[in-house]
């Protein structure tokens, strides 16, 4: 049975999910975390063995087949849709860890990189790596920050999130999302714990923003101990904040480099 199906699917489309799968069993992979190698066969996964649509096959270890064709008699089987999502899972995951994102002399790759090139270049635009460290270290020295600067930030991270921008590596788009994540939590802290500094500046372009002056005995501050201890606290959250974003921009920098510059 199984020999007849597998001799009626096309080479190429074999040799995909073979390639693809790089002999990893969706559901190992899926249900366990499990990336090792197995010996298994492609399973057509609405077990209609005329259907070889590359979307209908899976490659599965040989005891997941077996679970996945006895499936029909029992309540509770897998479902086709949770083998495809872990099917996907897995081509997703093989893409970024096992092989380079873009492999060589191929057009459609070509151009895959080039669209990365160009989400990284007008990211890049919006806030330059200078200008985000500039914006970090007067968060760290000074407490500070200047509102055209925090602007410039926010932008970029409404650019990630904007359907036509994301990268089509993988990795590179699991790097750009890690950095939105943490400067989404730098934004929210500066928003909360963040004060106009000094009031009443009229010119807008001027406008600075401080970690609660009223606790700063330097700025509004009174000089005692129970605000600076409080003050203390915000600063250590404020600077936790700023070094997950350095740190996952430089990680975000480093991917960017190898996969785009490589
Ligand atoms: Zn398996």
């Amino acid at each position: 049975m199984i020999m007849n199906s597998r001799k009626s699917i096309p080479k190429a489309i074999e040799t995909n999910i073979l390639v693809n799968s790089k002999r990893r069993c969706a559901l190992c992979f899926g249900l366990k975390g499990d990336l090792e190698e197995k010996k298994g066969q492609i399973a057509h996964l609405d077990q209609n063995r005329s259907n070889n649509s590359e979307d209908n096959l899976a490659f599965l270890c040989f005891d997941h087949h077996d679970e996945y064709d006895s499936k029909t008699s029992q309540s509770k089987g897998l479902t086709i849709g949770e083998v495809k999502h872990y099917r996907d899972m897995l081509y997703d995951e093989i893409e970024s860890r096992l092989k380079f994102p873009y492999s060589e002399n191929s057009d459609q790759d070509d151009k895959r990189r080039a669209h990365d090139q160009k989400i990284f270049d007008r990211a890049n635009e919006i806030i330059s790596e200078k200008n985000l460290k500039i914006f970090l270290e007067a968060l760290q020295c000074n407490d500070l920050y200047m509102e055209k600067d925090l602007s410039q930030l926010i932008d970029f991270h409404t650019f990630f999130l904007e359907v036509g921008n994301q990268f089509l590596s993988h990795e590179l788009k699991t790097r750009a999302s890690q950095l939105n994540q943490s400067i989404d939590e730098l934004v929210c802290f500066l928003g909360l714990h963040f004060f106009q500094f000094p009031r009443g500046e009229v010119n807008e372009k001027n406008f600075k923003f401080a970690l609660y002056p009223n606790l700063n005995w330097e700025r509004e501050g009174d000089y005692n101990l129970e605000s600076f201890q409080k003050y203390r606290d915000f600063q250590k959250q404020l600077y936790a904040c700023c070094s997950q974003v350095e740190i996952s921009y430089k990680e975000y920098r480093i991917a960017i480099k190898e996969i785009l510059f490589c």
